[in-house]
């Protein structure tokens, strides 16, 4: 059984082994800055809406970075790299 904050931290693992050699389609530069940080309470959410209703019925989570060189920004959705996490250390407490 795993707690929140070792999730946290396989999350960021895989993200970044996923990322090993990765270089900014625009620019191809290759480094990024982190804009989510895990376990933080300010986080980049994508709200989903239905079309004639102004509030939100669900969000997905995700992890945002920019390039530091032109600001392109890459978005992850959290949720398929926690289930991965889960998998690779076990459920959370
Ligand atoms: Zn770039």
């Amino acid at each position: 059984m795993a707690a929140e904050f070792e999730i946290e931290a396989k999350i960021e693992e895989l993200l970044q082994n996923d990322l090993q050699g990765f270089r900014c389609p625009v620019c191809r530069h290759s480094e990024f800055a982190v804009l989510d940080e895990m376990g933080s309470s300010l986080r980049t959410n994508l709200m989903h809406y239905e079309s004639d209703d102004p509030v939100a019925k669900q969000r997905t989570r995700l992890i945002s970075m920019a390039c530091t060189n032109c600001g392109h920004i890459e978005q992850f959705a959290e949720e398929p790299l926690r289930r991965r996490a889960i998998a690779a250390i076990g459920v959370p407490v």
